[in-house]
């Protein structure tokens, strides 16, 4: 996955520190990892949960098509 819009924020004189800006509320943030975080601490969470449940769903789906496509 391409990069972010992560940046390094000002947050003293000579002192920086590299921030991103969460995708889902918007928040700035630094987690350590900002280069491979799209999400800040809070929403990450969020976010894995509803991938999880989209991942089950799909999988759950599929279960379906597989039996009726190979009678399985
Ligand atoms: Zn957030």
């Amino acid at each position: 996955m391409a990069g972010n819009n992560w940046k390094w924020k000002k947050i003293a004189p000579g002192r920086f520190l590299a921030v991103t800006t969460c995708q889902r509320c918007g928040v700035e943030f630094n987690n350590g990892n900002v280069a491979a975080s799209k999400y800040c601490p809070e929403c990450a969470k969020i976010v894995q949960r509803e991938k999880t449940r989209e991942r089950v769903r799909k999988w759950r789906a599929n279960k379906k098509a597989d039996r009726r496509d190979h009678g399985a």
